[in-house]
């Protein structure tokens, strides 16, 4: 750690600016270096792998050391955020050469992972959300940002379930908070391992007054004031693009939690993580990196609105509809760049001429992709297309003032067209005339002299100068040439006029490069005057691209447009689950009808293993989520109601939150339908119940399907390898047994894959077992054990057939949950199964009559 004593002026400025960011990587500005020191050092020599060396190697007290150029600082801070640190980016504030005493430095910028805007092709496609949260009691202010775009959005959330939703469904990688945030909350988020930055204190700007203007609530006006704070002190520059924040209502969308996200493999592949394999996969047509981010944000959020749902359809309808127009639309939007991330970089700054050039060939293609679309709308893209404005002010802006092939680089000059401006023009001319002047020079002194390989050069320490080999020299004329320069075989000598002509044609290049940067700046700011209209065109045609996307993919897919009903019924005919079928081949695939009338709200389905049951509630769920994000869906024909939620317990567990068993998980997904679900909600549950023993499963899968029928009435499709339950087709009339067929071919058994009314074949298992070959005695012994297990399953099975559901006697609760243990009795039960299981491990060989009378008397007591 630092030491108190004997700091040079230079520590004691380094020490004072990283007091103020503790929780940061200090790059510190020395000269054409950003060193660290301290900790710092250290811990950045080991993640950068750099080396470590020592300021004041000599004193006593050695401060450890390490440094990166600056002109290659930008991969080192990527890498330290990536990792999940900040990089405090500290620059020298004045010339060094020019500095009074110590140079002036300050920190510019504070890089943190949600504050990355420097993001690179591969993240295009990606948003990345800088959140927070502000809490009061159970509510919690919530707003996202995303810097590059200007994007901001708050909403109230109740409960910090949702919250962890959200949080998880934006994929963020910083969460701002403040004081209100209570041990608690920070305990329940901890396991996401999401950075916590701190922000206590709350300051204002005009950037800040213009996103707050349309927030009402209370929360949501602390959660932002804090949000926008900490994008100030760690920014440090115009934020000229952020977007009025947008209050949403989470129950203004379909709600679908992380875990069932997950398992749907809407976004995520549930093995991999990764897009391969989901249905954003599939539906990814999108041309523009702006509409692959829009359509990531529809699948984040499907709509709840018939009105706007119909919307997209039928926008999606007529693009379908007119395979010409679309083609060329797609064709035209291929030439669109990020526009929505182009605006972001004007406003912070970072834009460059090669990116102004972006923006102009991006807006010179708004008409061709208007009048397109005219050509096609009946009025359904009437407010799309008020938002295609080719923004002309600003392509003329450019046309006038950036070159056609500018450098990367804004402070080297050669951006600025000529004509643009007099001065910069007056002086091009006079390094044009400059060089013309030296070469005329050349010529003259060659002929003067006679030597024919004279010539003008110039180098950084001393300018132009008049080369002559050695050879030559002695036909020089000593009086005019002034010697500066020995080289091996040739002297190097200036002259009185050359070096005023030096000076003139250096002043003015000088000045042409600073004039430039400057004009660079100016037309930059100009341009910030139309940023808000950029945003909207970006809107614009972000939509426009994911709606061509779905057109595309309807017609590559050959979907059908659902139609919606406000009945609460299911209606698919030869459905089939669009990624599977992608990925295994039309031929291959088995389409099936899913249909559950009004009074129909429970399919039981049975099937073998790996006979397609979790593929046909995955369906169900994907077609559901098409639906409802506008695009049309894998059937023939399609009828469907608009689902509130969807809940699923389906395929292996996921074990984000580590340490819980799979059961344990199992059963807190169902329970959260189970609190939730409305009548409204699509419940999908694979195999219930099978992480415990099977009476106590089968027991739990009962109970859970007998309180969805009784309670929720939600439409749910329930899968089940316990073959008793299908008796309760018999008591819940609104329950209807299914299952996945297979036949045995020539001997092998094939799965139908084909989905049919009634339960499967019991002696399915047996079934198979004869097919692998087992002794046909082993079977028939095995056939003989089924009868007899099914008897006695089915005396209460039975009794249950003679009670409605609902119906109360006294004997109801015993009978129905037949296979359930009530509490109450439990205790008894358990006793008796005890002394049953002592008497069946007894070794009565070995006892002594004694002994075994003592034990008889002690089961007696005992029961
Ligand atoms: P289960 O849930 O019954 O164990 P899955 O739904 O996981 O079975 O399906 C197992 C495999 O069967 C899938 O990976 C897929 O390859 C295939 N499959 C499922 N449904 C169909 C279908 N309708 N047509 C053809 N193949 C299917």
């Amino acid at each position: 750690m630092p030491q108190k004593t004997k700091k040079t002026p230079m520590m004691d400025q380094y020490l004072k600016i990283k007091a103020q960011y503790p929780d940061a990587f200090l790059f510190y500005r020395l000269g054409d270096f950003y060193e660290m020191f301290f900790d710092d050092a250290i811990k950045g020599a080991q993640i950068l792998e750099l080396t470590l060396t020592n300021r004041n190697k000599n004193a006593a007290e050695k401060i450890p050391m390490c440094g990166v150029p600056h002109h290659a600082a930008q991969n080192y801070i990527d890498t330290l955020v990536d990792q999940g640190y900040k990089v405090a980016i500290c620059e020298q504030m004045e010339d060094p050469k020019l500095a009074k005493g110590m140079v002036k430095r300050e920190v510019i910028q504070v890089v943190t992972p949600g504050t990355m805007t420097d993001t690179g092709a591969k993240e295009a496609k990606d948003n990345n959300y800088l959140t927070a949260v502000h809490q009061q009691g159970d509510q919690f202010g919530f707003a996202y940002v995303d810097l590059s775009t200007g994007e901001l959005k708050t909403a109230v959330l109740n409960g910090a379930e949702i919250l962890l939703n959200e949080l998880l469904s934006l994929r963020t990688k910083e969460i701002v908070i403040d004081d209100s945030i209570t041990e608690k909350t920070r305990a329940y988020i901890a396991p996401l391992k999401i950075m916590l930055s701190k922000q206590a204190d709350v300051t204002t700007s005009a950037e800040v007054s213009y996103a707050l203007q349309d927030v009402s609530t209370p929360l949501e006006q602390a959660v932002l004031q804090h949000l926008l704070a900490y994008l100030l002190r760690t920014q440090k520059r115009s934020l000229g693009h952020l977007q009025k924040a947008v209050h949403y209502e989470p129950s203004d969308y379909l709600k679908i939690d992380h875990y069932s996200k997950r398992n749907l493999e809407l976004l995520q592949n549930s093995r991999t993580g990764k897009k391969g394999g989901t249905l954003l996969w599939l539906l990814d047509q999108t041309k523009t990196a702006m509409g692959g981010r829009l359509l990531k944000q529809w699948l984040e959020r499907p709509l709840l609105s018939i009105k706007k749902i119909e919307l997209r359809q039928k926008q999606v309808k007529i693009l379908l509809d007119h395979f010409f127009e679309r083609s060329e639309l797609a064709d035209e939007l291929t030439s669109v760049y990020d526009l929505e991330r182009l605006a972001g970089r004007v406003a912070l700054g970072t834009v460059n001429g090669r990116d102004l050039l972006q923006l102009k060939q991006s807006l010179q293609q708004i008409p061709k992709i208007r009048y397109l679309l005219q050509q096609i709308d009946d009025g359904s893209f009437k407010a799309l297309l008020k938002q295609l404005d080719p923004v002309a002010e600003v392509v003329d802006l450019i046309e006038q003032a950036i070159v056609d092939d500018p450098p990367m680089s804004i402070t080297d000059g050669n951006l600025i067209k000529q004509g643009f401006d007099q001065e910069l023009d007056g002086y091009k001319d006079a390094m044009k005339n400059g060089k013309h002047w030296l070469a005329k020079l050349e010529a003259d002194e060659r002929q003067a002299t006679g030597i024919n390989n004279l010539k003008i050069g110039f180098n950084r320490v001393f300018g132009y100068y008049i080369e002559v080999s050695k050879a030559n020299l002695a036909k020089l004329p000593t009086d005019r040439y002034q010697r500066k320069q020995t080289l091996t075989n040739a002297e190097r000598f200036i002259t009185p006029e050359l070096k005023e002509k030096e000076t003139l044609i250096l002043g003015a290049q000088t000045k042409a490069v600073a004039l430039e940067y400057q004009l660079f700046v100016d037309l930059r700011d100009r341009i910030k005057d139309y940023i808000k209209r950029l945003q909207l065109l970006a809107a614009g045609i972000s939509a426009l691209d994911v709606l061509q996307s779905f057109a595309v993919i309807s017609e590559q897919q050959h979907f059908v447009q659902p139609k919606l009903t406000k009945k609460h019924q299911i209606d698919l005919t030869a459905g089939w689950h669009p990624v599977v079928q992608e990925v295994m081949g039309e031929q291959s695939y088995i389409p099936n009808d899913i249909k559950m009338s009004e009074k129909l709200n429970i399919l039981l389905i049975t099937g073998p293993n790996m006979s397609g049951k979790s593929t046909y509630m995955r369906q169900l769920a994907q077609t559901v989520v098409l639906t409802q994000i506008g695009c049309f869906v894998p059937a023939k024909k399609a009828v469907l109601p608009i689902f509130d939620q969807i809940f699923t317990r389906i395929g292996a567990a996921d074990d984000l939150i580590a340490g819980q068993s799979t059961f344990m998980v199992e059963m807190k997904e169902a329970n959260e339908a189970l609190m939730h679900a409305t009548r409204n909600s699509l419940i999908l549950f694979d195999e219930i119940g099978r992480g415990t023993a099977t009476y106590d499963g089968m027991a739990l899968a009962q109970a859970i399907i007998e309180y969805v029928h009784n309670n929720l009435h939600a439409k749910t499709l329930f899968s089940t390898h316990y073959h008793e339950l299908t008796a309760l087709e018999q008591t819940l009339p609104e329950l209807t047994n299914v299952h996945v067929g297979a036949v045995e071919k020539n001997g092998k058994l094939t799965f139908l894959h084909r989905v049919e009314a009634g339960p499967a074949d019991k002696s399915y298992g047996i079934h198979v077992a004869r097919l692998a070959g087992m002794p046909e005695s082993l079977l028939q012994r095995a056939d003989v054990l089924l009868k007899k297990l099914e008897k006695t399953a089915k005396k209460p099975a039975a009794k249950e057939t003679a009670l409605k559901s609902g119906e109360t006697t006294n004997k109801t609760a015993e009978q129905q949950l037949s296979l359930f243990v009530p509490e109450t009795v439990a205790p008894v039960k358990h006793q008796q199964q005890r002394v049953i299981d002592e008497l069946s491990q007894t070794e009565l060989i070995s006892l002594t009559p004694l002994a075994a009378l003592n034990l008889l008397s002690k089961w007696q007591q005992e029961l």
